[in-house]
C-alpha cells in the first residue's frame, strides 16, 4: 500500500541531516510521498520540494509549530501552508525572537551549573536555523558535559527541568487556528510522547477541534500501543483523522525515516479538509 512519512526534521531546524537526505532515505523505505516539518519556519519547503521531486516522492510541504499550555510544550503540525501568510510569518518572526532569548537563558543556568556551555557554540551548531534544545544538547555532549543527548534532556533540559525555560508560545487552539488561516490542514503531533509535555487533556483537543483541527497523529515511534488506541478513539469521537510519522530528526533521534507511516488514502482526506 502506498504510504508517507509525515513528520521529518532537517537542518532547517533541529535535525542533522538535508531535505536531500530525508528525501533519499525516504525513497529507500520504499515510501510513495514525504512531508518535512520543520520547527517554527517555513525556509525548508523549497528545498524539500527540490528533493522530493528529484526523488520521485509525492511532497506534502509541513510545519511543526511550537505550541505551549501551562509553560509546557505542545506540537502541533501543518501542511500545505501559505509561506507567505502575513499573520504566519509574524508568529513565526517573533517565535525565532523567542527561542533565542529563552535558548540564552537556558546556557546563563548551565554555565553557572558549572559547564562549559556558551551562546556562540550553540548559535554556530543552529545556524540559520530556529535555535532548540537539541542544539542546547548537543553544545553540552560536545563539552562532555553529558554523555548524550538522551541524558541532557533527561538531567537538565526537559520541560519543567532544572534549566528549563518556556518559550511564550501561543495556546494549542490558537497555533491551529493559524495553520487553518494560512490555508494549511493541521494535527495534533505527537499527544503521548511524554518527555514530560503538557498533558492534553479531552477538553483541550475540544478547543482544537472546534479551531479547525483536522487529525490526531496517533502513530508516533514513542508511541505505545495502548496510547496509540487511545488517541485513535478520541479522534474517531470527534471525526478527527489519524495520522502517523517517524518525526526523523537525523542522528539526535534514534527513529529511521518510514518507521511509522501513514496511508496514501488518509493523505488524500487530509488534504480534501483543508479550507474547510
Ligand atoms: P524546543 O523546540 O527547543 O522546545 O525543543 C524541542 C525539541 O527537543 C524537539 O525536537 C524534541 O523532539 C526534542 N526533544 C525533546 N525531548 C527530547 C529527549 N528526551 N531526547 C531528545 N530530544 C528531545
Ligand atoms: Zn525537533
Ligand atoms: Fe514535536
Ligand atoms: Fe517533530
Amino acid at each position: 500500500m502506498d504510504s508517507y512519512d509525515l513528520h521529518t526534521h532537517t537542518t532547517f531546524s533541529d535535525g542533522t541531516t538535508t531535505p536531500e537526505d530525508n528525501a533519499r532515505l525516504a525513497r529507500d523505505a520504499r515510501l510513495y510521498g514525504l512531508a518535512i516539518t520543520d520547527h517554527d519556519t517555513t525556509a525548508h519547503l523549497a528545498a524539500g520540494a527540490a528533493a522530493c521531486v528529484a526523488a520521485g516522492l509525492d511532497y506534502v510541504p509541513g510545519i511543526e509549530l511550537s505550541a505551549e499550555v501551562d509553560d509546557r510544550s505542545v506540537h502541533v503540525l501543518g501542511y500545505w501552508i501559505d509561506p507567505a501568510d502575513p499573520v504566519l510569518t509574524a508568529e513565526l518572526t517573533r517565535l525565532h525572537g523567542e527561542r533565542d532569548r529563552r535558548a540564552r537563558v537556558m546556557v546563563e543556568r548551565l554555565a553557572a551549573a558549572g559547564m562549559a556551555v556558551t551562546w556562540e557554540q550553540v548559535a554556530a551548531l543552529a545556524g540559520d536555523a530556529p535555535v532548540g534544545r537539541p542544539h542546547i544538547a548537543q553544545a553540552m555532549v560536545d563539552a562532555g558535559a553529558v554523555p548524550d543527548v538522551t541524558a541532557a534532556f533527561g538531567t537538565w533540559l526537559h520541560d519543567g527541568g532544572p534549566v528549563y525555560e518556556p518559550k511564550q508560545a501561543l495556546a494549542p487552539e490558537r497555533a491551529v487556528g493559524l495553520i487553518v488561516g494560512a490555508g494549511g490542514v493541521a494535527v495534533l503531533a505527537h499527544p503521548a510522547l511524554g518527555d514530560r509535555m503538557a498533558t492534553i487533556d479531552e477538553a483541550l483537543l475540544d478547543r482544537m477541534t472546534e479551531a479547525g483541527l483536522a487529525a490526531v497523529e496517533a502513530h508516533h515511534p514513542a508511541h505505545a500501543a495502548d496510547a496509540a488506541a487511545h488517541w485513535q478513539a478520541l479522534a474517531a469521537a470527534r471525526a478527527l483523522l489519524t495520522t502517523g510519522g517517524s518525526d526523523y530528526h537525523g542522528t539526535r533521534k534514534s527513529f529511521r525515516i518510514g518507521d511509522v507511516r501513514t496511508p496514501a488514502h488518509t493523505v488524500e482526506a487530509l488534504l480534501e479538509r483543508r479550507g474547510r
